[in-house]
């Protein structure tokens, strides 16, 4: 009989394997350790090593690609840092060696970390991986990092570093279990970017040893140790085909009755705009230009701005561009603009537009370099604000959008406070894309950063549909068009349920759009607004999505 673990599936798809764990340990340098007494030249040592590693870093990075060249540049960037350089430089002029320096310089960088927030804490991993790198190389020790085996294996960790996530082969690694990690977790990202099956925060994967059978379903979360062997390999071959069945469906979203629900990408930068194209993406949905932003010292400026829009409004001619404003604050803290006051709650804090009303030259200079990028371009520029609250907030961002020159202007619905108020705010904006990882989190009060939330993170909790449907109903009442680019949107049978509650676009990371597109084109209109109905007057998220499941009998063709 088969023993199950139960975590949160992050990326879709079913893996079957042998687990293999990932190697972290790298021995503590011993804590009287001295060297023999050329400081200069021990030193050299030990920036060379710090050197080497970020080196390693930045090359891992620009061959994975993607939103990990970010991530594992800010590795970089830490590695490389000045401060600690210096830090390291006093602890072996005092005598320390190399290795112990580097280790106690980190603690105290890293300390410093962990008290900074929910963003900078969470990068703590990183520079944890970024220490193990370099004490590895000083020791002369294996480099922690991905088993080395020949064949296929499913990799399980107590939680993956961006350096170790990016260089995961999809060829060799067959699905991921991590024991920490949320869904919006680097880990959970890049999964999603690689197209591997993924679970993370899964109690009990600790206890998981090297060899066991595991069938890792990253849709519902479940992790089989053990199984059947033929009962696993039908679930590995049923979403084999699935994928299969997705890849064959092409064109422009619709339904089987011809419905159109344009399918449109979320991107990070232009550096996501292959994968949109190959998945057949309509367009971008939601551009999140923050990535132009974080990491580093300072705001980018006019020209490096208009190059990364341009290079995505180039991507899809005569096409729809949704460009998000800088979402800053909270999970995604920028160097130079800090907020106001520290924030025991950042995420209910000064973020998104709340921080550009203070700092309106910032989100000036942003609209200025969109309007100049999409002169001489064909595509069909739309530009939003995150984090809007209530019809001041709206009326706001209109203005500042139309003194730059842009011609639509929308807003994105992920406070409850603006989905009840959607009628008002319809006066104020040219179009509503409603962000369901936000909108889940403030409705049910349950952080998006923490672990072991479970169902209080869940779109489907009818209290967030019910939002999601006042949003579209007043959308509709004023003639805007409402999408939807959270996280829900790249459920399948969800995205079914979206159009049925009135949603009239849907976008999503790359990788989901061959899914929904398939499952859209196997259901009628009628019978999304019948499962929307059925999820609405649900009891709660369970429950909506069996009966939504149950009114759409197409999907049962995908295995869904
Ligand atoms: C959302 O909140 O649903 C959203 C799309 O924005 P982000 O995930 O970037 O906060
Ligand atoms: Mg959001």
């Amino acid at each position: 009989m088969a023993d199950k673990l139960s975590g949160v599936g992050v990326s879709t798809g079913v893996g079957y394997g042998p687990a293999l764990r990932l190697t972290r340990a790298v021995p503590e340098p011993p804590a009287d350790a001295r060297h023999d007494g050329d400081a200069d030249a021990e030193a050299r040592r030990a920036f060379a090593a710090a050197e080497e590693v970020a080196r390693d870093l930045t090359d891992r990075g620009e061959r994975a690609g993607g939103e990990a060249r970010e991530v594992l540049a800010a590795q970089a960037l830490m590695a490389r840092d000045p401060a600690l350089a210096d830090d390291i430089k006093r602890r072996i002029g005092e005598g320390a060696a190399a290795a112990r320096a580097v280790s106690d310089a980190m603690a105290v960088y890293r300390e410093m970390l962990a008290g900074a927030g929910d963003y900078l804490s969470g990068r703590v991993a990183d520079l944890d991986d970024v220490r193990d790198r370099i004490v590895a190389r000083l020791l002369g020790v294996p480099v922690p990092g991905i088993p080395q085996s020949t064949s296929p294996f499913v990799l399980v960790a107590e939680d993956l570093a961006p350096a170790d996530t990016a260089m995961l082969d999809p060829e060799r690694v067959l699905a991921f279990v991590t024991r920490e990690g949320g869904p919006t977790s680097h880990t959970a990202i890049l999964a999603r970017s690689l197209g591997l099956p993924a679970v993370v925060a899964c109690a009990g994967a600790d206890q998981i040893t090297d060899g066991t059978m595991l069938l890792v379903d990253g849709a519902s979360g479940d992790v089989l140790s053990g199984p059947d062997p033929t009962q696993a390999e039908a679930a590995r071959a049923a979403a084999a085909a699935r994928a299969a069945a997705a890849a064959e469906s092409t064109g422009p979203g619709r339904t089987r009755d011809g419905h159109t629900v344009p399918l449109l990408a979320n991107i990070g930068g232009p550096q996501d705009l292959p994968a949109a194209l190959e998945n057949g993406a309509e367009g971008v949905g939601l551009y999140r230009t923050e990535f132009l932003f974080l990491d580093r010292a300072d705001a980018p400026g006019h020209e490096e701005q208009v190059a990364a829009y341009r290079a995505v409004l180039e991507a899809f001619p005569g096409g729809k561009v949704v460009v998000r404003t800088l979402d800053s604050g909270a999970d995604k803290p920028l160097a130079f603009l800090p907020p106001a006051a520290a924030e025991p709650n950042p995420a209910l804090g000064e973020r998104g537009l709340r921080m550009m009303r203070r700092h309106p030259e910032m989100l000036k200079s942003q609209l200025a370099a969109l309007a100049e990028a999409q002169r001489d371009t064909d595509a069909d520029l739309w530009v939003m604000a995150p984090m809007v609250t209530d019809v001041d907030d709206a009326a706001w961002f209109a203005a500042a959008a139309g003194e730059a020159g842009i011609e639509h202007a929308g807003i994105m619905i992920e406070v409850p406070a603006a989905a009840l108020r959607a009628r008002h705010l319809a006066e104020a904006a040219d179009f509503f894309s409603i962000g369901t990882n936000d909108l889940t989190q403030y409705t049910c009060a349950a952080d998006r950063e923490v672990g072991g939330l479970g169902r209080f993170q869940d779109p489907w909790q009818p209290a967030v549909l019910e939002l999601v449907a006042a949003a579209a109903k007043a959308a509709a009442a004023a003639e805007r068009s409402c999408g939807v680019c959270g996280e829900a949107a790249a459920d399948p049978v969800l995205a079914c349920v979206l159009t049925g509650l009135g949603v009239t676009t849907l976008s999503m990371g790359a990788t989901a759009l061959p899914l929904v597109r398939a499952a859209l084109a196997r259901t009628t209109l009628a019978q999304c607004r019948e499962a929307a109905q059925g999820a609405l007057a649900a009891r709660g998220n369970e429950d909506a999505k069996r009966i939504a499941r149950q009114a759409l009998p197409g999907l049962a063709e995908l295995g869904l």
